[in-house]
């Protein structure tokens, strides 16, 4: 099927999957043909069920949650939203709440829980966005035990949009780990995880903003490459444009900064850290991306100028 249409040679293969509103690419090196199509098929029901299951508007586990979390009831949720939960409480406290997953009744005030862009409906009125503004949601009011999830505060929704693809490369890496396979990257709409290396480096493009690649590195070792941008998703009326990535202290839509990479090994922190320092804006995004320890950003500012900012530990370069 795929399979056979999109294999390069014998031992290197690559297939697609259409989840998360993206496509999900996997190439394999130096593996066979038959541990190809096991490990391909345990990613793609791995995926599917991730794409459920983190689903921010429609019928899933996060629905459940966030319906148990409105109406102040305590939920036995998964695993991995657990996981997710735990990740974005260290991420919020660590970028000054630049990322903060619980501002899901934001997103969807501003329109951004539909699948097709750009979204032409009219911005919400402030007085919507600034009422939920002052319930404050956070991470932070979320009590966890064991998969027991409680909210102490009832406007708390879960989006984990902004760091679900990092969870599912991830995920991805360690069931292609478990299998016979040479070498496996993951390229998700983008955002790319190398999860193995063989006797060659993966080259992997960092986009650049309307399209076209900024760069391509080389990559020697396993490694997380995430870009959030507020150009490729956004909404459109009376000719201003407003972008998908929202400043949690405002509740309204970032833009200072018009494209933000991170590159690390944490595909988690990749994926977040890429979100916030969009949000971090001109002024704040080395801080943040500094306090994050994130071992390489790159930022591209309204204006198009590109930064770059590198704290990896000498050993990584
Ligand atoms: P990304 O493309 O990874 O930057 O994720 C953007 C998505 O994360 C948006 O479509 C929203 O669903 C959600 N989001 C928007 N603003 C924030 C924020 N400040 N913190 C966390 N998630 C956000
Ligand atoms: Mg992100």
């Amino acid at each position: 099927m795929l399979l056979a249409g999109c294999r390069l040679s014998e031992t290197d293969s690559t297939t697609v999957f259409a989840v998360f509103g993206t496509e999900v690419e996997i190439q394999l090196r130096d593996t066979g043909p038959r541990q190809s199509q096991a490990a391909y098929a345990e990613v793609g029901a791995l995926l599917q069920r991730l794409h459920r299951e983190l689903h921010p508007w429609e019928d899933g586990a996060l629905m459940d949650l966030n319906r148990a979390i409105a109406a102040g009831r305590t939920h036995e949720t998964t695993p991995d939203i657990v996981e997710l939960i735990d990740a974005s409480r260290a991420l919020e406290a660590a970028t000054d709440g630049a990322f903060n997953p619980a501002i899901g009744a934001l997103v969807n005030l501003w329109g951004f829980h539909k699948s097709s862009y750009p979204i032409t409906d009219p911005p919400p009125a402030p007085g919507l966005v600034d009422a939920l503004l002052a319930r404050a949601p956070s991470t932070r009011d979320l009590e966890v035990d064991g998969l027991v999830v409680r909210s102490a505060n009832r406007a708390v929704r879960l989006d984990f949009s902004g760091i679900a693809k990092g969870l599912a490369v991830r995920r991805v890496c360690e069931a292609i780990g478990e299998h016979d396979v040479g070498a496996a990257m993951v390229n998700a709409g983008g955002d790319v995880m190398v999860c193995s290396v063989g006797d060659r480096p993966w080259r992997v493009a960092i986009r650049a903003p309307g399209g076209g690649v900024l760069e391509t590195i080389e990559v020697h070792r396993p490694l997380a490459i995430f870009t959030s941008g507020n150009y490729y998703r956004y909404g459109e009326f009376d000719g201003e444009r407003y972008a998908h990535i929202l400043d949690p202290a405002t509740g309204r839509p970032v833009d200072e900064i018009m494209q933000a990479t991170v590159i690390d090994p944490d595909p988690l922190l990749a994926d977040a850290g890429a979100t916030a320092l969009v949000v971090a804006g001109t002024d704040r995004w080395r801080h943040i991306a500094d306090s994050l320890e994130v071992e390489r950003s790159m930022v591209i500012d309204a204006g198009g100028s590109v930064s770059s900012l590198d704290t990896a530990p000498e050993s990584a370069r």
